[in-house]
């Protein structure tokens, strides 16, 4: 990464190349939403499809699961989140504006309008998204004794009450979603202690204040584990997820020195929690949580076992030994992952006097993996054998291949490196003689003529 890196040099190419662009931008925007176009579709499908292979197909202790988004609210009552699911809330006085307490760089001084001393106490502001289920969902306005209605003393609207039983949230996390199919894993496989689920899926957090790109966005995607352990062994799990992130950080191409293991002391951690490993990353933001690795002791079955009346122990098989599983949770961001990967992979150089925007994306991410283009567009002979080119290619790597014949080749180049795209691949004259085509690489910008049928 370059250490002069700027958020806004992601952004926008993350904007012009068409990876991701501001949710509802036509209509002015909505914040704390983004959408991913065709290119940035690609590369977190790379990073997700990454994941699931190294931590679900390629290991046989892990099963997947994809539960529903809607919960139960019970769910999240159990849980802790509707009571505690908060961040403190300040207002200014002056300019109305609100922010998160615990993020402000001068706790005094509001970040939107420059005044200091307008803050009053912070309030705690739940940051689930309530909405309603079912057909019958209906607002009915509060009565007071005389049977009046209430209303807003500032606006005049009248105040309205939904019926509690209706109420449900968009998931703030997916972990729950894992814990309350643990016992239905367990009734249908019967695994073996240390075992675990693993999820990938969206995410709603009302964040009070959204920002840095997808860093702190209102609706983000996770990927979370829940490993099932028997509370004698959890340090062991707990070093064995130590290592597998910071695999999995490897896999993602981060620089090893950008990385840093945070562990978490005593009343930062969550209350539950009997160790915390948080892992940051040098963004140009500064250095934020990148994901979390957590021991949360039985607490969530537990709460289940509690709250459902159904039992959440598990037996050693051929043995009376019963008790309900620990748990390590190593929870991963997907949009933190994608902005480490898009920062790790930004790189200027200059070629032939003229600056160059590139990234130096693995391979294996890259949304695409070659480009093929004919030297020239008007020669119907090179574009057939380039057409060949391509869809052999295509075929071999479905998506990750472009075709390309927009401008000259100096441009389709700096498109490409722009995009990350490891390989261009050019059919000229002399592929119509010997079938060699030149393959240039991104990161050296050399060239080489090889076979066309050797690419791979
Ligand atoms: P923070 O302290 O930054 O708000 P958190 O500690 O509340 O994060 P967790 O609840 O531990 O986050 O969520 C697990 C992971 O989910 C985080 O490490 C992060 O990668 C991701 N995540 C959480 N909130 C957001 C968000 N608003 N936008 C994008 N990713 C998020």
């Amino acid at each position: 990464m370059d250490s002069e890196l700027k958020l806004e040099d992601i952004v926008s190419l993350a904007k012009r190349r068409g990876f991701i662009y501001q949710g509802s931008e036509v209509y002015g925007g909505l914040s704390g939403t983004w959408d991913y176009g065709p290119l940035g579709v690609q590369l977190k499908r790379n990073i997700m499809n990454l994941w699931w292979k190294m931590f679900v197909d390629e290991r046989d202790d892990m099963y997947g699961v994809d539960a529903a988004i809607l919960m139960n609210r019970k769910v999240w009552q159990a849980s802790g989140h509707v009571d505690t699911f908060t961040d403190p809330l300040v207002e200014c006085s002056n300019c109305n504006a609100r922010h998160r307490a615990d993020k402000l760089d001068d706790p005094n001084k509001c970040p939107t309008c420059g005044k200091e001393g307008t803050f009053g106490e912070a309030r705690q502001f739940n940051m689930m998204f309530e909405t309603f289920v079912g057909p019958s969902a209906v607002a009915t306005p509060i009565e007071d004794e005389k049977g009046e209605n209430y209303t807003n003393e500032k606006t005049g609207n009248t105040l309205l009450a939904y019926d509690p039983s209706q109420v449900s949230y968009l998931r703030p996390e997916t972990a729950q979603g894992i814990f309350t199919n643990y016992k239905n894993v367990v009734d249908s496989f019967y695994p073996d202690l240390p075992f675990g689920l693993a999820q990938q899926g969206k995410a709603f957090r009302n964040e009070i204040s959204p920002r840095d790109f997808v860093f702190r966005s209102r609706e983000f995607e996770q990927m979370e584990i829940e490993y099932f352990v028997n509370p004698d062994n959890w340090e062991e799990s707990f070093e064995h997820w130590i290592s597998q992130c910071k695999e999995w950080f490897k896999a993602l191409g981060l620089p090893e020195g950008r990385v840093h293991e945070l562990e978490v002391e005593g009343d930062d951690r969550a209350h539950y929690s009997k160790r915390t490993v948080d892992f940051e990353f040098d963004y140009p933001i500064g250095r934020e949580e990148l994901m979390g690795l957590a021991y949360r002791t039985d607490f969530d079955l537990k709460n289940i076992e509690d709250n459902s009346g159904k039992k959440m122990d598990y037996t050693i098989k051929g043995t009376n030994t019963r008790f309900i599983p620990h748990v390590i949770e190593p929870s991963f961001g997907v949009e933190r992952a994608l902005m480490a990967v898009l920062c790790s992979a930004y790189r200027e150089d200059e070629q032939n006097g003229e600056r160059r925007v590139f990234l130096a994306l693995p391979e294996h991410l890259a949304p695409i993996k070659y480009a093929v283009s004919p030297l020239l567009k008007n020669k119907p002979e090179l574009v057939e054998k380039a057409r060949e080119v391509y869809a052999k290619l295509a075929k071999e790597n479905p998506g990750r291949v472009m075709w390309d014949d927009n401008g000259n080749i100096g441009k389709r180049y700096r498109r490409q490196d722009e995009i990350g795209t490891p390989y261009c691949v050019v059919i000229d004259f002399q592929t119509l003689e010997d079938g060699t085509v030149t393959v240039r690489n991104r990161d050296t910008t050399e060239q080489n003529r090889i076979n066309s049928a050797e690419i791979e």
